[in-house]
């Protein structure tokens, strides 16, 4: 019975909730006649237990974190501690107005500069706006602060460049900010090439994109050459900080020479994610960018708190109000809770973990670039290929062991990709289970690679042909009857 929708289980008369007979004289015509809904609304008429085990047993076909293991690489789909969202639902956050004076927010204002100061100390940066509510969307304003402050040189430039491993969202970001792109090859070691850097770098350029570690997993060691060949033609050097989770209380993008980071909160800082839901991605530069960041922007002022001044080159807002509070508010839980050592420990606990995966699995998939990985690694399916198995059937059948797969076909570098991003919050027991899952099932691609295509087996919805759903996408619901015609 639970595989069927809502309105198949509904019945004429069911309800579920029960309320007290009005207790207040009825009155007649109070809406007029037009306005009122002629037939029934048809909604599906269900108990309070029906409804809730409906909810929850759709819960289940899906696959969350909450419910196994999610190594989806260059997402951090990490475990988020409950507590984040018991605060961001305290009624003075969750019902505030987002149009309230400043005076009577005063708890909202210090949560957004303390979140703003803490970002800025883990990232090295001089100044923060919180407003993006994606990473892209902070890729976009760290792309037009950079144009602004090119600008009141008095040339916005024409070009960035970025690798070719850069995640996707870079090369859109570029275009929609109106400038063009241009992609150098990575080195063979799956690092910034220097050369082809420096070929490409001229007075046109206003800036490099770069995500460190790279989306190999890889930490670019050369980064301060990088940095300083940029800025010798002018150019500002922005870094892809979506993945801050190798870096905290190690390594910070300001000491890297980055003039603009942006941070995914809804990554590192622990906001559930996947889906479209909520994100937050604050932007953090340096001091000469500071006047051009969106407004408005919480400061201290004494002991209290307050939007601060417009500044003339500020490039406006971004979004409406402040950004996601509410991811804030879980950022700023998580922070407090824990405290500077604490973030420390789960950039090492990540590194570590994405390392004994790679030392687990690298007999059994190809390992492309041999380098010691930061907080996720890439393997090739290349060599389960010579058996017929495509890394798509290898991601399928990992499913019937109960595992989300990992990133594949990113990124593009790598044939057949594998990108395992275990993240710190995975215990020992659960890699080695799911090692002991991708191991068997290279057994599986030798001896039975006919089980791998088909598969999986054991989900609700077995494997779909994923073009044509995209081609011939069909969104109505069909009743038992309608379908046999
Ligand atoms: C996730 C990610 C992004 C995009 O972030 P969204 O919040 O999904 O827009 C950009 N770059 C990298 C490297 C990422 O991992």
């Amino acid at each position: 019975m639970y595989n069927k929708l809502i309105f198949e289980i509904s019945q004429p008369g069911k309800i579920g909730v029960s309320l007290p007979d009005v207790d207040v004289p009825r009155k007649e015509n109070v809406i007029p006649k037009d306005l009122l809904r002629q037939g029934r609304i048809g909604l599906p008429e269900v108990s309070e237990p029906e409804v809730v085990r409906h909810f929850v047993n759709l819960s289940n076909k899906n696959h969350h974190i909450d419910k196994g293991f999610y190594p989806l690489g260059s997402c951090t789909m990490k475990y988020n501690p409950k507590i984040n969202e018991q605060t961001c639902r305290l009624s003075g956050f969750a019902g505030l107005h987002p149009m309230q004076d400043a005076k009577d927010a005063q708890g909202a204002l210090r949560l957004m500069y303390e979140l703003g100061e803490a970002l800025k100390e883990v990232s090295g940066m001089d100044g923060i706006t919180l407003q993006p509510a994606a990473g892209a969307h902070g890729e976009l304003t760290g792309l037009l602060i950079m144009r602004a402050y090119h600008e009141s040189k008095g040339n916005a430039r024409k070009k960035v460049i970025i690798p070719d491993s850069a995640h996707g969202t870079n090369p859109a970001s570029i275009i929609t900010a109106g400038y063009e792109v241009v992609q150098i090859p990575s080195g063979p070691d799956g690092l910034i090439d220097l050369d082809a850097l420096k070929a490409a770098l001229d007075q046109d350029v206003a800036a490099m994109m770069i995500t460190n570690p790279n989306t190999l997993g890889l930490f670019e060691s050369r980064i301060l050459e990088v940095a300083e060949a940029v800025h010798k033609v002018g150019a500002l050097l922005y870094m892809d900080g979506a993945n801050l989770n190798a870096l905290m209380g190690i390594a910070r993008p300001g000491d890297m020479n980055f003039d603009v980071v942006h941070i995914n909160l809804h990554k590192t800082f622990s906001t559930p994610h996947g889906g479209g839901g909520p994100g937050s991605g604050p932007v953090a530069v340096k001091k000469r960018l500071i006047p051009f960041l969106p407004e408005p922007n919480s400061m201290k002022d004494g002991t209290t708190y307050r939007w601060a001044d417009p500044s003339p080159q500020s490039i406006g807002r971004v979004g409406a109000f402040y950004g996601n509070f509410g991811v804030m508010v879980r950022a700023y839980t998580y922070i407090i809770m824990m405290g500077a050592e604490g973030l420390r420990k789960v950039s090492e606990r990540a590194v570590i973990n994405a390392n004994y995966l790679r030392r687990k699995l690298e007999a059994h998939f190809d390992l492309p670039y041999k380098r010691t990985p930061m907080h996720e690694v890439v393997f090739s399916g290349d060599h389960q290929k010579e058996y017929g198995v495509k890394t798509t059937d290898v991601a399928k059948r990992l499913l019937d062991y109960g595992f989300h797969a990992p990133t594949i076909y990113f990124p593009l570098i790598v044939h057949e990709a594998l990108m395992i991003e275990p993240t710190e919050s995975e215990s020992k027991e659960t890699l080695d289970a799911f090692a002991d899952a991708m191991i068997k099932i290279c057994e599986e691609a030798k001896s039975n690679p006919e089980l791998l295509h088909g598969a999986p087996h054991t989900t609700p919805v077995g494997r779909l042909n994923e073009a044509l759903a995209a081609r011939l996408l069909d969104l109505h619901y069909k009743t038992a009857e309608s379908s046999k015609t």
